[in-house]
């Protein structure tokens, strides 16, 4: 049996904001292709970590002055560099110990089942968007690398790489709940972190609770209203997903996840200043209909803007450039107010104007 206390601390002195440790039974009721207890039969417990987003990498989006920063800190930096490393340094106290940490960094587009819907068919995935290089020309960009992966022991166990769900395994470990909007909020960065998790064979003395604290989503709306394709339904829409652990149930907005994939990288004609205005009044073969708001979100509807666009697309960091950053500034904005879980964090707020910005044309 490990020490809680001791683990978190390391944790915490590795580079994480924030650990809760859960029993892996919390998970027992994932579907089997994403069940961590697939990856590791033995596992006891899981240990989630919390790598805080500096609010300041928002800031140039919140200004509209610079959009490379969360891309490249936000994502790669935390996902690729500050994540992995603190992984490597619990994953070896536990293994000090006698016991098997396997680690679990931020990855998508691994699953045998689409990160987008859950379904098995889903050709498409954002974080493929790697895959439009030199070498990817005649393929089909964003094409999910493991269309044709296949389970290795048939009939009893499920095809590699398993690709667990992290926001309800973050729940899981006590870390925060899941907003309207899907994002995980905490009760110290609101929407601001990304996530980690290692499992492991070890008990440990004391588990976090999940949370019960205080509701941290107000459902105040402003990530409806402020989400450049209206990708997240209104709070009376009656649309929402749940999700259940034991007797915590979950719920949040049924996002229409396909066209958010769109706009978070595109944006849109008032959102997205790398596009010239005469692109979107052009909108050639009606490629961008969806961005217009002229046609549903879809594979062949995504595939038809990412073309059109891939010439105005800066990923130099291999992660999407995330443009549009409605709900999560939103969110930051709304919880700073008083009564919000972000209410005297900082001296200033993130807004500074009454509105978000939105380019007039
Ligand atoms: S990431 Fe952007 S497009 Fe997606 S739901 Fe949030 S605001 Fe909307
Ligand atoms: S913006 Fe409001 S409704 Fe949306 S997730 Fe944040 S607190 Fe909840």
């Amino acid at each position: 049996m490990l020490s809680a206390a001791q683990i978190k601390e390391i944790a915490r002195k590795a580079g994480a904001d924030k650990c809760g440790i859960a029993p892996i039974s919390r998970m027992k009721d994932a579907p089997a292709e994403m069940n961590p207890t697939y990856l590791f039969p033995n596992c006891r417990s899981i240990v989630g970590f919390v790598f805080r987003i500096p609010r300041g990498v928002q800031r140039g989006i919140e200004e509209g002055t610079q959009f490379y920063q969360y891309p490249s800190m936000a994502y790669g930096g935390i996902n690729e560099i500050l994540a992995p490393a603190t992984l490597y340094h619990v994953g070896k106290a536990i293994e000090d110990e006698g016991y098997e940490a396997v680690v679990y960094r931020n990855t998508g587009a691994r699953g045998c089942v689409s990160d987008m819907d859950g379904s098995k068919d889903a050709k498409l995935s954002p974080e493929e968007q790697i895959e439009v290089s030199e070498n990817a020309k005649d393929s089909t960009a964003h094409h999910r690398s493991v269309d044709f992966t296949r389970a290795t022991r048939p009939g009893e166990n499920v095809p590699p790489d398993l690709q667990f769900q992290f926001r309800i395994c973050a729940v899981a470990c006590g870390l925060g709940e899941i907003g309207w909007s899907k994002m995980l909020l905490t009760p110290e960065f609101g929407p601001l972190q990304r996530v980690a998790f290692l499992f492991t064979d070890a008990e440990f003395d004391e588990y976090d609770e999940i949370y019960h604290g205080k509701p941290l989503c107000r459902k105040c709306g402003a990530c409806v209203r402020e989400c450049p394709g209206h990708c997240i339904p209104d709070l009376k829409s009656g649309k929402t997903c749940t999700a259940t652990i034991g007797d915590y149930k979950m719920e949040w907005g049924d996002i229409d996840m396909w066209k958010c994939y769109a706009f978070y990288t595109h944006a849109g004609r008032y959102f997205n200043p790398f596009v010239p205005k005469e692109v979107w009044d052009e909108n050639k073969n009606g490629d961008l209909d969806l961005m217009e708001g002229k046609a549903q979100a879809s594979e062949q509807e995504i595939m038809k803007v990412y073309r059109a666009l891939a010439k105005y697309f800066p990923s130099w960091v291999g992660y999407n450039m995330a443009k549009c950053g409605g709900c999560i500034r939103a969110c930051v904005s709304m919880l700073e107010k008083p009564g919000g879980c972000m209410h005297g964090r900082f001296k200033n707020p993130l807004r500074t104007r009454a509105k978000a910005w939105k380019m007039d044309r």
